[in-house]
């Protein structure tokens, strides 16, 4: 039944998903409806990651990573850097006036606007690769959540080689 049980499959790939949970508020600037007004998500992560040599290579133990290093990493950046923020696109100067204007506050600056898609594309080319980087995974798939009937994926293209600084696309002000 089994051709070579003992090596398995050259051509199998193995991922692991693991799913990260956060609350934060955000609007969408320019958006003809009702998501231009202040509101908020419990979002849901889906984070996939791949072994960074590719294929099925995995530890002595059998794993591509623990489990508990990418929720230590992905969760704990969420945690500092989105989870209870406000999202503000940086050109949303109207919006970015006014979570400034709050005592305390926590607010951060995206370079894109905060819908899911772009948080899904900023976790997967700006965070994961710099939280992960040492971890001899890549973030190969980014789902976000923002309600349970409905979630934005970004994917790993080819292209995807270099890492783009984390501090440089963002700023994070965080007074409470
Ligand atoms: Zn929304």
């Amino acid at each position: 039944m089994f051709d070579n049980p003992e090596r398995g499959d050259a051509t199998t790939q193995l991922a692991l998903v693991r799913q990260l949970k956060f609350c934060a508020g955000h609007r969408l600037y320019r958006h003809e409806s009702k998501c231009a007004f202040f509101h908020g998500h419990n979002y849901r992560v889906d984070i996939e990651v791949v072994p960074a040599a590719g294929g099925g290579e995995v530890d002595v133990v059998g794993r591509v990573i623990d489990f508990s290093l990418i929720k230590q990493r992905m969760l704990g950046w969420l945690d500092a850097n989105w989870d209870h923020a406000f999202l503000v696109f940086e050109e949303d100067e109207n919006a970015l006036a006014a979570v400034r204007m709050v005592e305390p506050t926590k607010y951060f600056v995206m370079p894109w606007n905060p819908t899911a898609e772009n948080m899904a594309r900023y976790l997967l080319e700006v965070v994961a690769p710099n939280v992960l980087g040492n971890l001899g995974v890549v973030a190969r798939r980014v789902a976000v959540w923002e309600t349970d009937e409905a979630c934005a994926v970004a994917i790993r293209g080819s292209a995807c080689e270099d890492t783009p600084e984390l501090a440089a696309a963002v700023c994070v002000d965080s007074r409470s």
